[in-house]
C-alpha cells in the first residue's frame, strides 16, 4: 500500500480523465494530482520516482486521446500553475495559463503577436510542446526561452533553439520526462490595444465560421501533409460524415472528428485507422496523427505515428 506524504494529500487514486479532455473520453488515471505550486509538483515527481511510477503530463487535454483503459502511474495536470508577468516586451507566463486568455490579455495591453492563439483551447505548456499555431503564426515565433523541470526535479532554463521547433513539433515531444513550467515570450510592445483587439476578434470570427462547434472534439486529428492538407484529403476521399460508434468525421471540417454521442477512445482510434486506410488507397498519402495518444491502446495495426 502506497503512503502519501502529508504535503501530497492532494494525490488522488483512480480519477476518471474524460472530463479533463476535449474529446470527453478516457478512463482513469491510476493516480492524479493538479499541483498548485512548483514545490508541490516537485514533491509529486519525487513520490512517483520513489514508487517507480511513470508520469504523464496533462495541460487542457485539447490535443490528447486518453485510452479507455486509462493511464497507469501518476498523471500531473498543470492547469493550476497560473501567473503572467509583463516587463516591457517580455511576458513570463506559467504553463497552466489558457492561450485564449493570454491572447486577450496581451492584446488589451497593446502587446502584439499572440492574437492568433485566441481560438486555441489549450494551455501555454501544451502550446509550447505542440508548437501550436494558426493564421500563419505559431508558438515558435514568440518563445524566447522556457523553464522546465527535469525528471530529477531540478529546474532548467532552455533557449528557444533548444526546442528544435518546426511544424507542430518541438524537442519536448521526444523528451516526455520533462515538464514545461513557464515560457518567456517576446511580443511587440507599444501597439494600439484597439488594433490588437480587433485582430483577436477577426481570428475568433474566422474560427467560428470554419470550424464545427457544439460537440466535443480535439481539433485537427492528423498533421497536414503537403501539397494537400489532411482536411482536403479526407473530404476528397468522400469521408465527411463517416461514423464509427459515437464518433463522426465533421461535415464542416473533415480533419475534425466529433464525439456525437458517448464515443469511446476505441471508436476514435477505429475511425482514425479507417480514414487513414481510405485516404492511402485513394491518394497514397500517409496521414499521421497530430493528437497524442496517452495510455495503452490495443489493436492498433496501421496507425502511422509521427517520428516525433
Ligand atoms: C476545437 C480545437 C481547436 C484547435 N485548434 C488548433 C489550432 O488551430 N492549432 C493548433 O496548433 N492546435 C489546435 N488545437 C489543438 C490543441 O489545442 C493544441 O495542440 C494545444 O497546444 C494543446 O494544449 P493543451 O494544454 O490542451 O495540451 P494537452 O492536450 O493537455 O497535451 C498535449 C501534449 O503536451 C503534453 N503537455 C501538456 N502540457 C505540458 C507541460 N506543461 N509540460 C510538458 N508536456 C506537456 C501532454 O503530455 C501531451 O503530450 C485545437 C484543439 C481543439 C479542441
Amino acid at each position: 500500500m502506497m503512503m502519501l506524504a502529508p504535503s501530497l494529500a492532494t494525490i488522488q487514486p483512480s480519477v476518471i480523465l474524460a472530463p479533463f479532455t476535449a474529446y470527453q473520453v478516457g478512463g482513469p488515471a491510476q493516480w492524479f494530482i493538479q499541483p498548485k505550486s512548483i514545490p508541490e509538483l516537485q514533491s509529486a515527481l519525487g513520490w512517483a520516482k520513489e514508487n517507480n511510477l511513470p508520469v504523464t503530463w496533462l495541460g487542457f487535454g485539447s490535443n490528447v486521446l486518453v485510452s479507455d483503459q486509462g493511464i497507469p502511474g501518476l498523471v500531473i495536470c498543470l492547469r493550476s500553475l497560473q501567473h503572467v508577468e509583463v516587463e516591457g516586451d517580455l511576458v513570463r507566463v506559467a504553463a497552466g495559463v489558457s492561450l485564449a486568455k493570454l491572447a486577450m490579455k496581451t492584446a488589451r495591453l497593446g502587446l502584439g503577436g499572440m492574437e492568433w492563439a485566441v481560438g486555441i483551447p489549450g494551455s501555454v505548456g501544451g502550446g509550447v510542446v505542440m508548437n501550436c499555431g494558426a493564421h500563419g503564426q505559431d508558438m515558435s515565433k514568440s518563445v524566447v526561452s522556457i523553464q522546465v523541470m527535469t525528471p530529477e526535479g531540478t529546474i532548467e532554463t532552455w533557449a528557444a533553439e533548444d526546442l528544435a521547433y518546426s511544424y507542430r513539433t518541438s524537442s519536448l515531444q521526444t523528451k516526455v520526462d520533462y515538464v514545461v513550467l513557464e515560457a518567456t515570450l517576446h511580443l511587440a510592445a507599444g501597439q494600439d490595444p484597439k488594433v490588437c483587439e480587433a485582430h483577436v476578434e477577426r481570428c475568433n470570427h474566422y474560427r467560428k465560421t470554419t470550424q464545427p462547434a457544439g460537440f466535443p472534439t480535439c481539433g485537427s486529428v492528423f498533421r497536414n501533409p503537403k501539397p494537400h492538407g489532411a482536411g482536403w484529403l479526407i473530404e476528397h476521399t468522400g469521408l465527411k460524415g463517416t461514423r464509427i460508434g459515437g464518433v463522426e468525421v465533421s461535415e464542416l471540417h473533415a480533419n475534425f472528428f466529433l464525439n456525437r454521442e458517448g464515443a469511446t477512445a476505441q471508436d476514435i482510434i477505429d475511425l482514425m485507422q479507417y480514414v487513414q486506410e481510405k485516404v492511402w488507397e485513394r491518394w497514397q498519402a500517409p496521414l499521421q496523427p497530430e493528437v497524442k495518444l496517452l495510455g495503452e491502446f490495443t489493436g492498433i495495426t496501421n496507425l502511422w505515428l509521427p517520428e516525433h
